[in-house]
């Protein structure tokens, strides 16, 4: 049994200070059931200081030089690093997220962090292009003060993408982490202290949803930075064109994998750990589709099963679990639902579905395979995000990449074959921003930003730091 961690404290100013707000969200561990700790769910008082020091800050900071940033973000990554053990230890205590899975988060996270450092040196703040008279200058402004809103996945890694981008560019930024990982945000708030990054440049506000809708709303946030699932995406798009304030947002997937007819299936298994089920299925990129020429249903099947079957599971603070619970109860019974409705819908259950026996407490549940799924069934088009994979088959290519594309969302794609060229050719054909082939990834690229198809994003599509920044244009003297 763990002491609780209570605060209720946040994060402004580059102070911690008591939260106006006497409302606490209480943060369980989804492995064991056990309290965690306490966090204050800010009300509209809490959020204005946050915006008001922010904004405060932006006037200094939004002066300083490409080179002065870089120094700050330089620190901010050492500063991070210095805690990633224990941040990334926090994180999967806080969402069962497995170790292998926290511990990547924590090395891209640095990575991040030392990117922001690099891109913030690089910053051309303005140049002078031909046109015009004496030709024109050209400005890089820093947009002013971002709401940075992220999920419990990933959650310092996500945030430190935008933070990294915002605080390059010049702007200032205020955080709403997800209530469920806010304990490890107080973690980073040390980190942001011993960097000395300038006072109000990052500031800090924990709550859930009506909180992180108020952030958004107030009148002095100039850009909203979101991730997290489609459908409080499009709640902030619409609250973002009230006020005409820009929005990029990331959001959700129900990403596909095809096989192709002389894919090595043995391939396609061995990823699955990593591929179909990182986090047991709970990852925005998560390959949850899996689309089989009939011909090869049968094998296919049979391999999933005795794959799925032998993955370790359990309490993911034992590093060999690579299957641990949902993130938190709502989560289950989310994907419990799902699994009933997938049933009738007429799929048919081929391993799991239920709740693992053995298990007293903690959100488990059995790792699920559906087949015989198509898409006239929700569970083939909606994002479930739990461990519950969907089989489909096909008899023509053509076939394939329809089933493929068969959802409103584009986040990533895989394709499995031993002819990398007729794999490759295949990917050309899909409405997704990324496609693995043998589930390898292109370009492991911290700064590599892909465009998210259809529901999957809005707003993305440029690099990193340009989507923090304004361009001026005057003719040169
Ligand atoms: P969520 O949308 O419920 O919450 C995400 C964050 O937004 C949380 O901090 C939450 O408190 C806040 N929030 C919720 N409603 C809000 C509103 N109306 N206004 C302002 N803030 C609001 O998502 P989740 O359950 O925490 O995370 C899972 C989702 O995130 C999945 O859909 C997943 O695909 C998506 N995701 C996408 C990516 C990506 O890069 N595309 C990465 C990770 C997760």
């Amino acid at each position: 049994m763990n002491t609780p961690i209570n605060h209720d404290d946040l994060f402004i100013d580059g102070e911690f200070v008591e939260a106006a707000s006497k409302d606490r969200f209480t943060a369980i561990n989804p492995a064991t059931e056990e309290v965690l700790g306490t966090v204050p769910i800010s009300n509209a008082e809490d959020i204005d200081r946050a915006v008001r020091g922010a904004r405060t800050a932006f006037s200094t900071w939004s002066q300083t030089t490409g080179a002065e940033r870089a120094e700050v973000l330089s620190r901010l990554a050492d500063a991070f690093a210095a805690r990633g053990d224990d941040i990334a230890a926090l994180v999967s205590r806080q969402n069962g997220a497995p170790q292998w899975w926290v511990n990547q988060n924590k090395r891209i996270t640095e990575a991040i962090y030392r990117n922001g450092a690099k891109n913030a040196a690089a910053i051309l703040a303005e140049e002078v292009l031909p046109g015009g008279e004496h030709g024109t200058v050209v400005r890089k402004e820093p947009l002013g003060v971002v709401a940075a809103i992220v999920p419990w996945n990933s959650p310092q890694a996500l945030l430190s993408m935008k933070i990294a981008a915002s605080l390059a560019a010049g702007c200032t930024v205020v955080v709403k982490p997800s209530p469920e990982t806010s304990l490890d945000i107080y973690l980073l708030a040390e980190a942001i202290r011993e960097a000395k990054v300038p006072p109000g440049v990052i500031n800090i506000v924990t709550g859930a949803a009506e909180t992180g809708a108020n952030l958004v709303a107030h009148p002095g946030i100039d850009k909203v930075s979101f991730t997290g699932s489609t459908a409080a995406g499009r709640a902030i798009a619409i609250s973002c064109a009230e006020n005409l304030k820009p929005l990029t947002a990331e959001l959700g997937g129900k990403s596909a994998a095809v096989l192709l007819e002389d894919a090595d299936i043995e391939v396609f298994t061995d990823s699955i750990p990593w591929r179909c089920l990182p986090f047991s299925g709970q990852v925005c990129h998560a390959i949850t589709r899996v689309i089989v020429p009939r011909s090869r249903h049968q094998e296919v099947l049979d391999a999933m099963v005795e794959k799925l079957s032998s993955l370790s599971y359990g309490d993911t603070s034992d590093p060999d679990n690579l299957l641990g619970p949902l993130a938190t109860a709502a989560q289950r019974d989310r994907v419990e639902e799902y699994i009933k409705l997938g049933v009738q819908e007429g799929a048919r259950l081929v391993l799991g579905g239920g709740r693992p026996k053995g298990f007293d407490s903690g959100y488990y549940i059995e790792p699920t395979i559906f087949t015989d799924t198509d898409p006239s069934m929700r569970i083939f088009t909606e994002e479930i995000f739990g461990p519950v994979l969907c089989v489909a088959v096909y008899d023509t290519e053509d076939e394939a990449a329809a089933l493929h594309d068969a959802t409103n969302f584009g986040l990533s794609g895989s394709v499995f074959s031993r002819d990398i060229e007729h794999a490759t050719e295949f990917a050309r054909r899909l409405g997704t921003g990324e496609v693995l082939i043998n589930g390898k990834h292109g370009a492991p690229n911290v700064d590599l930003v892909r465009s998210f198809y259809k529901h999957s994003s809005l707003g993305g599509g440029m690099d990193l730091v340009s989507r923090y920044q304004l361009t001026k244009s005057i003719p040169r003297a």
